[in-house]
């Protein structure tokens, strides 16, 4: 794929991604800002995605959590998120979303110091400012992913299939693996 074929970065693209791969781009992200990004595996409601640091300071424990996610994040899940990573040891916190934070997160957490919030636009400004390079190859890793808007099971990690409910006339995500009974909304 020549440079030029390579679409920009958009807010719709990156709430089509499949939230494994969404978590594993953050990790990339964080990476080429110049921290060690080890990801979890945790699942998509896992409380803590992503562990940063930076260099040997070990002194700086960075929690991240990923979500790709179409509604606004709420305040619940950012106090929900920082009560959990503070009770494992974490002293950096850092929430990133696809798309938006709803407005009270904004004005209930401005002056937590040790928090951040990141949403959709500053994700892609933050992608931006790594470089046109950088961001392309971002894009490409994305793109070179079979089936990059499909979503992982939470479970069996394999990649579910759209099904459909003839009757109700409704789709949704199933998953293949037998014995796993899997579902996630079709958005
Ligand atoms: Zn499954």
């Amino acid at each position: 794929m020549s440079l030029l074929e390579l679409p920009p970065w958009k807010l719709d693209f990156l709430q089509s991604l499949d939230w494994r791969l969404f978590e594993t781009l953050c990790a990339k992200v964080f990476s080429e800002a110049g921290y060690q990004a080890t990801e979890l595996n945790q699942g998509p409601d896992g409380e803590i995605n992503l562990q940063l640091k930076i260099g040997n300071d070990s002194a700086k424990k960075i929690a991240v959590r990923c979500r790709r996610q179409k509604d606004s994040i709420t305040a619940e899940q950012v106090k929900e998120f920082h009560r959990f990573a503070e009770d494992v040891g974490a002293n950096n916190f850092i929430f990133v979303s696809s798309g938006t934070f709803e407005d009270k997160c904004l004005s209930e957490f401005k002056r937590a110091h040790q928090l951040r919030l990141i949403d959709g636009k500053q994700f892609i400004e933050g992608m931006q400012d790594l470089g046109r390079d950088k961001a392309n190859d971002l894009m490409k890793f994305v793109l070179g992913q079979a089936e990059w808007s499909i979503p992982t099971c939470p479970d069996c990690r394999v990649k579910m299939m759209r099904r459909v409910d003839r009757e109700k006339k409704t789709a949704h995500w199933g998953c293949d693996t037998p014995h796993c009974n899997c579902t996630m909304p079709v958005e």
